[in-house]
């Protein structure tokens, strides 16, 4: 695969400029946001953005580019963790940003289905579904910023994953402009149509690498009458585990998240978000956040369960939520973690998976692995126990600048992402359970994924894109 971004000719410049037309591109100092890097590791640079309105517009700039052979980013809320909406290393990206193909283009309750245009931001989806009593359920801390785009483009994973499935499992159909220009036009409400290569499924989760997603055809489900939000504290993340494996038998499909925090992580966002009430006056260890949705009367049978887990001393202490500001209080630490982390500064931020009935083993490794690399490393440990998502943020020493201990330990960062990868992989993970691969990853997917999987990867990539255009060095190097 020839990576890399030919630089564009100034009349190749001009003629972009000329397909997007009057307020449809940036240059200059006008493109720095485009640049940003959430957790701050990366700059990207970029000759153009482009910013066209229509599936039309998108076409004809993806044709130009494919005759000229000039490597394009597809870019939506550009709140990727992995690099993928970046160009690091090149200054001759054409970024094609989607925010202006924002409009959800209808719904349809009886089908539930919502067709929206990529740059639709997933708050504002998850508004328009609420206006017809439905709920769009993929959800996750960065919703006020990210697009359905690069969500489908990640396969974005969040926090009810448990229930609903990641972003491919919500989506049934795809508007998208493929290497050479051609569009394809897939928004089916169908739930059943099995006729050859299911091509959505190929776009989902390619992070922009096979073509540029214009619009999708989302599942809309119906709103459960009652919610029930509750922080709970354990003695240790293994009872986690066994509390998950016992609310599931016991209260099934109502059971929607479950996410582990530790002490140390609660912690550290009361210390960046002060306003926030602590969830209970002593400390604790480990907690977990749960929420179950479903039918009237689901609040007494929540309360019920967890009654019998405090008699088998699985629970140490918990608290139900009693209104919607309370719940949004107690989601408020665990939605606000990533960026306490970030403002902690986190110099690694790990998203890998394990089997569930690993997790207990996997993080007690992880930690073990992390403190042979430096004894004194600060960790939080927390994330998704119902998917086996368990994030690991690693941070300088206590009294220690991010910037003096990196300048020490310059091998620091690669050490700890690939003790964690390795961890990962000896309990039977993934190196990336739902923030992608990236510019960031390119080369763990070289080392852990089969040879077969590999071939299977370059050899889809060569066919859709023979030119290397979309997205050139994301996924694949
Ligand atoms: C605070 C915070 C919390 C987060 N929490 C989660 C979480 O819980 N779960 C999770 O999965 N992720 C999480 N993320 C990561 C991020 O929000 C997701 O990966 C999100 O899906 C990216 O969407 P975006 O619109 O910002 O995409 P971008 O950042 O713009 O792009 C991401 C990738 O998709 C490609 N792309 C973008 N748009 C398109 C398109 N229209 N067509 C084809 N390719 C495209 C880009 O080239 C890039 O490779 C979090 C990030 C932050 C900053």
């Amino acid at each position: 695969m020839t990576a890399g971004f030919t630089p564009p000719e100034p009349q190749a410049v001009a003629a972009l400029q000329d397909i997007a037309g009057t307020g449809g591109w940036r240059a200059g100092t006008d493109m720095a946001r485009y640049f940003e890097d959430p957790r701050g590791r990366f700059t990207g640079q970029a000759t153009l953005v482009l910013l066209p309105d229509t599936v039309e517009t998108v076409a004809k700039i993806v044709r130009y580019c494919c005759a000229q052979k000039i490597g394009i980013i597809p870019y939506s809320g550009g709140t990727g963790v992995v690099a993928g909406q970046l160009s690091p290393y090149s200054p001759h990206a054409v970024i094609v940003s989607l925010e202006r193909m924002n409009k959800v283009r209808e719904v349809s309750v009886e089908d539930g289905v919502l067709v929206a245009e990529a740059g639709c931001i997933l708050q504002d989806i998850h508004s328009r579904a609420e206006l017809e009593n439905m709920i769009f359920p993929l959800s996750m801390a960065s919703k006020g910023s990210c697009c359905i785009g690069g969500n489908l483009a990640t396969n974005a994973g969040g926090i009810q994953v448990l229930r609903h499935g990641n972003a491919r499992d919500l989506c049934l159909g795809v508007e998208a402009v493929l290497p050479d220009g051609s569009i394809l036009h897939e928004l089916s409400p169908l739930r059943k149509n099995n006729t050859g290569y299911d091509l959505r499924h190929l776009l989902i989760g390619s992070e922009g690498t096979l073509g540029i997603i214009t619009a999708a055809s989302l599942v809309l489900k119906p709103q459960d009458p009652e919610t029930v939000t509750v922080f709970c504290a354990i003695r240790d993340h293994s009872d986690g585990v066994k509390l998950y494996k016992e609310l599931r038998a016991s209260l099934g499909e109502s059971l929607s998240a479950f996410e582990l925090m530790s002490g140390f992580g609660v912690d550290l966002v009361r210390n960046h978000f002060p306003k926030l009430p602590a969830p209970f006056a002593e400390k604790h260890s480990w907690h977990l956040l749960l929420q179950f949705d479903g039918p009237t009367g689901l609040n007494d049978k929540v309360e019920e369960v967890l009654g019998r887990m405090f008699e088998e001393s699985l629970l140490v202490d918990a608290v139900v939520a009693q209104s919607e500001t309370q719940s949004e209080d107690l989601w408020a630490l665990r939605e606000n973690t990533p960026e306490a982390n970030r403002m902690e500064g986190a110099f690694c931020s790990s998203d890998t998976s394990v089997p569930i009935r690993r997790i207990g083993h996997f993080v007690n490794e992880t930690n073990e692995a992390l403190r042979d690399i430096h004894a004194g490393l600060r960790i939080n440990t927390y994330g998704h126990i119902g998917d086996g998502n368990i994030h690991h943020n690693v941070f300088a020493p206590e009294g220690t600048t991010k910037g003096d201990f990196i300048q020490a330990h310059p091998e620091i960062i690669d050490a700890v992402r690939m003790a964690i990868n390795e961890v990962t992989h000896q309990n039977g993970g993934s190196i990336s359970a739902e923030h992608g691969i990236g510019r960031l990853k390119a080369a763990d997917l070289e080392s852990y994924a089969s040879s077969a999987k590999q071939k299977a990867l370059r050899s889809i990539k060569n066919a859709l894109d023979p030119f290397n255009i979309m997205n050139p060095g994301a996924l694949i190097r």
